[in-house]
């Protein structure tokens, strides 16, 4: 039996703080949600390791550097509704469930939208939705959004993201193919500013859904 605990409080210790992540609030989220929950078995020994992991249908669950990285930007404090793109495994979505009122996910992939939204059912994260769809349209009927987390790369800003941002939010997205830059979109007087935060390597954002029972795209 592998001490999951000890290895989530030195993910946080070892990795997370001594890499420049300082908001006590994301530290508190990474030390509580059990990442080791939601990957596959067969890389559950490297659950708390300082690199990305494989999630299944070619995708990969961020290392918790990222992770971390990408929630601080965001500046939640606790009252804030929140867009992810990229739902995956969910475990980003259970780090930002504890940090926001409310969290409405979109994942491409209908099995992997179905997995998480069970997985997270049941570890009892009651404050997220998540819907099989596609991040390029983004979810209107919930909009606006004070914050927007986008976890695969489109080639540059999704414009209904930065429509549906509210006044005074933060969109933190990957953009790009090759060589790609996480950038924090901030919205201020109905004009954004751009920031590039860091270089990084994320999955593509691709376009439309692909259903979980029958296996085809919509
Ligand atoms: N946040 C996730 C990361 C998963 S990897 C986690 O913690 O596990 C990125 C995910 O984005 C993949 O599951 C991929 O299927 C999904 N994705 C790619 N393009 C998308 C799109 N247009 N809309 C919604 N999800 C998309």
């Amino acid at each position: 039996m592998q001490d999951f605990a000890r290895q989530r409080q030195q993910m946080v210790d070892e990795q997370v703080l001594k890499q420049g992540i300082l908001d006590e609030r994301v530290l508190g989220s990474l030390r509580k949600v059990e990442r080791h929950l939601f990957v596959p078995g067969d890389v559950l020994a490297d659950a708390y390791g300082d690199f990305p992991l494989p999630i299944g249908e070619g995708q990969t669950v961020s290392q918790p550097y990222i992770v971390a990285l990408m929630t601080e930007l965001l500046k939640l404090r606790g009252s804030e509704k929140v867009l992810e793109i990229g739902t995956g495994c969910g475990y980003q979505t259970a780090v930002l469930s504890e940090l926001a009122a409310e969290v409405f996910s979109l994942e491409r992939l209908g099995n992997l939208a179905e997995l998480a939204a069970a997985r997270l059912k049941k570890l009892g994260y009651h404050n997220v939705h998540v819907k099989c769809g596609d991040g390029f349209a983004g979810w209107p009927a919930e909009a606006p959004f004070d914050a927007i987390i986008v976890t695969c790369a489109p080639e540059a800003v999704p414009a209904a993201l930065e429509e549906q941002l509210a006044e005074g939010g933060r969109l933190v997205v990957p953009t790009g193919v090759e060589w790609q830059e996480l950038l924090l979109v901030r919205k201020n007087a109905g004009r954004s500013q751009v920031e590039s935060v860091a270089a990084v390597r994320f999955v593509p954002m691709v376009r439309g859904c692909r259903d979980g029972e029958t296996g085809r795209d919509r």
